[in-house]
């Protein structure tokens, strides 16, 4: 890791007056969450994740999208923030970070203690009914649901629940995802963690920022469709770059 990429991060940071970082799966695996989209997670190989966790499927058959979800949510309910999600909080406490944009539906960043993030796939924290639209926290179902595999029902009306956690042929939650479009165009720097930009139309956000005058910097293993535009890259484990950047920014 080079020392001097690190400096130029730390200043375009200290010198930028909205930050937002936009975080993927990269910022969870060292969590010990896989990558819920790819296909060499290990979990699911049985199945095409395309086709089980898609809306449609939960429709006809969702107990066999919950039996699909329920190693990914134990892995979830037992994981712990790490030193990137660490990093990033402290940099929203000290005013450094404006917003965090992810596509993380493990709430990693809440427990972590950031304050301002925008879910854009939305998360497992919540349930809602599809007749009644009644929403749960799904505290009241996890237990059950992970020790006997019994599907949350609705209390009203017996449905089962789904979770709020975006499927594959589902709609982004339109609110957050202006929210999202918004401080896009509206940052002076966006900083990509561990996202490798495959997924629309989150991927499609920092050429919006860019398009508006943004500084861009991508930190992420993989190459992404936007290195080409970023300012600064750096291909390394970000639960060992953020807090290096974070030294930078805090300590210098
Ligand atoms: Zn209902």
């Amino acid at each position: 890791m080079s020392e001097k990429t690190i400096q130029e991060i730390g200043h375009l940071i200290k010198n930028c007056e909205y930050t937002i970082a936009l975080s993927g799966a990269g910022v969870s695996t060292p969590s010990g969450i896989p990558d819920f989209r790819s296909a060499n997670s290990g979990l699911w190989e049985t199945y095409d994740p395309f086709e089980v966790a898609s809306l449609n499927s939960f429709r006809y058959n969702p107990g066999k999208v919950y039996n699909w979800l329920r190693p990914l949510v134990k892995l979830i309910i037992n994981a712990s923030p790490n030193s990137a999600h660490k990093g990033l909080a402290q940099l929203e406490e000290d005013g450094y970070l404006q917003k965090i944009i992810t596509q993380n539906v493990d709430s990693l960043h809440q427990k972590a203690g950031s304050n301002n993030v925008l879910e854009v796939h939305g998360s497992f924290r919540t349930l809602t009914c599809t007749s009644c639209f009644k929403q749960y926290r799904s505290s009241a179902f996890i237990d059950t649901f992970i020790q006997d595999g019994e599907l949350p029902r609705c209390r009203s009306c017996q449905r089962v629940l789904k979770p709020d956690a975006i499927l594959f042929g589902e709609q982004l939650p339109a609110q957050t995802w202006l929210q999202a479009v918004e401080a896009s165009r509206r940052c002076d720097l966006l900083i990509v963690i561990g996202s490798s930009l495959e997924v629309i139309p989150v991927a499609g956000l920092p050429m919006r920022a860019i398009d508006n005058g943004a500084h861009l910097i991508i930190l992420n293993q993989q190459e992404t469709y936007m290195d080409i535009r970023a300012d600064i890259i750096l291909r390394e484990d970000v639960a060992v770059t953020i807090p290096a950047i974070v030294n930078e920014v805090l300590g210098g």
